[in-house]
Formats: C-alpha cells, sequence, structure tokens
C-alpha cells in the first residue's frame, strides 16, 4: 500500500464521498431496509443477509416483521415459532441468536433496542459490523464498517497487499472505513453508498471499472491489478468425515427425531438419529458400530436394513460424506427408552414442519420422493 495514495488525503476522500453519495443516488437498489430507521428492522434484515442473497431475504424479512413487528414480539414467539419463519433460510443458528438477543433486550434494555455501540456489541450474533451497520444505518452514528462487499472495494481503493484478513489487512480496512466517514453527519449514507459500489460494482471477478464512480481515484484500476487485489486466501484445509444417519420408523408410520444439542452442530434444530463412522474401514464395521452406538445413546437395539440414500456437504472445515439407512427398532427387548436428547416420533406432516438440519432436510425430501415413488 502506497502512503501518499490520494484516497487517503482530506481531499480525496471528500471527493470520494461526494461521487459515491452521487452514483448511489441515481443507482442504489431501493431495498426494504434502506427506507427505515427502525434499528430492530435493520438488525432483522442484517443478520438475514448473512451469507444470504438479498432476493431472496426480501420475502422473508415482510414475512419475518409481519409477524415480530418490533423486539418484544420477537422475544415473546416461541423457538419452533421462530424457527418455521426462518425455515428456508438456513443457517438456523443465527435465528436462535435472534431469538436470545431479542430476550435480552427486552430484559436488559426494557425492550428498546439499545443504540450506543457498546451495549449493541454485546448482543449474541452481532459483530463488529453488524453493530456498526444498525447503528449508522439507524441513527447516521459514525461507525465503521467492514463487510465482503466494502473489505473488496476498499482494499482495491488502498491497493491493499497483504491479505484482507490478516491482522494488518484488517487493520488497514478498518482505519481507512472510518477514515471515509464524514466527522460530522451522513455517515449512514456513505456507508450505504460504499457497501453497494462494493456488491454491485466492483465485483469480485472482472470488477465494472469502466463505470465505478471511483476509477479516477482507484490505484488497482489505474494499474490494472484488480485479479490480484484482494489478494487471494490459501484454499481451506478441510477434514473428511464420514456419518451414517438412520431413518426409523415405527407401525403408524412415525419417523424418530432427535433435537440437536446446545453444543452440536446444528444446535437446536431436528435431525435423524445420527452417528459418525469416521474410524470404520467397511460398511459392516459402521453398521456394528451404529448399533452399538444407537444402544448406548437410547437403550433400545436398532435393526439396520438397505441404504436409501447417499450424499456429500461441508459444513466449515469438514466435508462430510453422510449414508442413510432404513432401520427398525427392536420392540422384543424390553428395554428402557432412554433420552439423552428431546427426541420425538412425528408424522409426515409434524415432519415436514420442522426445523431441519440441512443434510437432515436434503435427506428427508429423498425419503418423500422414494415414497411418492413407490
Ligand atoms: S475502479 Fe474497479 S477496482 Fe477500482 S473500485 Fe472501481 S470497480 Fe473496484
Amino acid at each position: 500500500m502506497q502512503d501518499k495514495m490520494e484516497v487517503w488525503n482530506p481531499e480525496g476522500l471528500s471527493r470520494l464521498r461526494r461521487l459515491a453519495i452521487k452514483w448511489f443516488s441515481e443507482n442504489g437498489r431501493k431495498l426494504p431496509w434502506r427506507i427505515t430507521s427502525d434499528p430492530y428492522a435493520i438488525w432483522v434484515s442484517e443478520i438475514m443477509l448473512q451469507q444470504t442473497q438479498v432476493a431472496t431475504v426480501i420475502p422473508f424479512y415482510h414475512r419475518f416483521l409481519a409477524s415480530f413487528p418490533d423486539v418484544v414480539s420477537l422475544a415473546e414467539a416461541s423457538l419452533d415459532d421462530v424457527y418455521r419463519h426462518w425455515a428456508g433460510l438456513g443457517y438456523y443458528r443465527r435465528a436462535r441468536q435472534m431469538h436470545q438477543t431479542a430476550q435480552l433486550v427486552k430484559e436488559a434494555h426494557a425492550g428498546v433496542f439499545p443504540t450506543d455501540f457498546q451495549s449493541v456489541r454485546e448482543l449474541p450474533g452481532i459483530g463488529r459490523y453488524t453493530a456498526g451497520a444498525i447503528l449508522s444505518f439507524s441513527a447516521d452514528q459514525r461507525q465503521p464498517i467492514v463487510e465482503a462487499n466494502t473489505q473488496r472495494l476498499y482494499a482495491r481503493l488502498l491497493h491493499l497487499k497483504q491479505e484482507t484478513t490478516s491482522k494488518t489487512g484488517q487493520s488497514h480496512l478498518w482505519s481507512f472505513a472510518k477514515l471515509v466517514l464524514p466527522k460530522r453527519k451522513g455517515s449512514g449514507s456513505v456507508n450505504q453508498a460504499l457497501m453497494e459500489i462494493g456488491s454491485q460494482v466492483c465485483l469480485p471477478k472482472n470488477p465494472l471499472c469502466l463505470v465505478c464512480p471511483l476509477s479516477d481515484l482507484c490505484p488497482t484500476f489505474k494499474s490494472g491489478s484488480q485479479a490480484m487485489i484482494p489478494v487471494p486466501k490459501p484454499p481451506k484445509d478441510f477434514t473428511d468425515l464420514r456419518e451414517v444417519a438412520l431413518v426409523i420408523y415405527d407401525s403408524k408410520g412415525r419417523f424418530l427425531m432427535r433435537r440437536c444439542g446446545s453444543k452440536e452442530r446444528w444446535a437446536g434444530l431436528w435431525d435423524f438419529p445420527r452417528f459418525d463412522v469416521t474410524p470404520c474401514k467397511t460398511e459392516a464395521s459402521e453398521a456394528i458400530h451404529v448399533a452399538e452406538q444407537f444402544r448406548e445413546r437410547f437403550g433400545k437395539s436398532v435393526r439396520i436394513g438397505q441404504k436409501i440414500h447417499e450424499l456429500k456437504h461441508a459444513v466449515t472445515r469438514y466435508r462430510i460424506q453422510l449414508k442413510s439407512y432404513e432401520a427398525e427398532i427392536d420392540s422384543s427387548v424390553r428395554a428402557r427408552w432412554k433420552e439423552e436428547v428431546e427426541t420425538l416420533w412425528a408424522d409426515v406432516d409434524e415432519l415436514s414442519k420442522l426445523a431441519l438440519s440441512s443434510s437432515g432436510k436434503r435427506l428427508w425430501n429423498s425419503v418423500l420422493r422414494n415414497r411418492n415413488d413407490e
């Protein structure tokens, strides 16, 4: 990064703000969360937008606010009801944390969403970016923000040589994010405008430099190094896991489901009984291991039938191969049913309404498809 770069100078910064705001007023998308100053609604949108596209979020945002118009109504809803409104957005952890946060705001802040940075930052699921976004968009506070789009945009405007996630890279990006904001009012608009330019113009691949309002100020454009900045991250180091899920149903056609415990991957969501078989070398040894694990956890013997589905999915740094089998509980054994975690026998209708883990949902869809084909 060069020290004397134009975007670090007061004149350059003020020009950058002017150009960004002008472009935004003419080109910015009219999104529903941009026409409100309610911190609760902005918070809902920010959490929904994490890892989810704008077009997907819009209908969920409207439905969610229609059912939970304020933080108290969200706090007083049941978690299952919140999950139901979230179904289809994925990453249910966000919904669970929002529910917890709403309860905390109700208890600790008398049901009023806080407006000081520290209090907002301390709420579950709200990081530095989200706290800054809520307060700058709702109350025009001078809070810097760095998220995926501004991170890429600022890296290019600064010609950042470090990886954006490195300590030095982050320090440069956040310093610039603060510096770019006007001293008095207008921080909310500047943040919105720069996020929008990052998202709509300064694209990860093939940025639209020829129509970019900031191209005159951009050293990355001038040096033609858009493909090298941001500096690419090294590839992820994955751990491979193998798991088996059991689709167990009783004589009434109800399926055995379990709710994932608080320390598990999909805490709070429902899933088919699932077992790690990574150490097993063959399918026969997997079946023995799963039967033993089932007896240990649920207190009953299980008969494992035919394989019905196989899928691969990735969660954080894990690559998981999931095989699923039909299975039956051996009711001839009069052992006590152990409930190590919350379990449920759910019929087809009930199961279709449960908030399932993402791979549990894929498995359930496959079970339904197989039943319809029969
Ligand atoms: S000129 Fe190109 S690289 Fe520079 S900020 Fe604009 S879109 Fe991004």
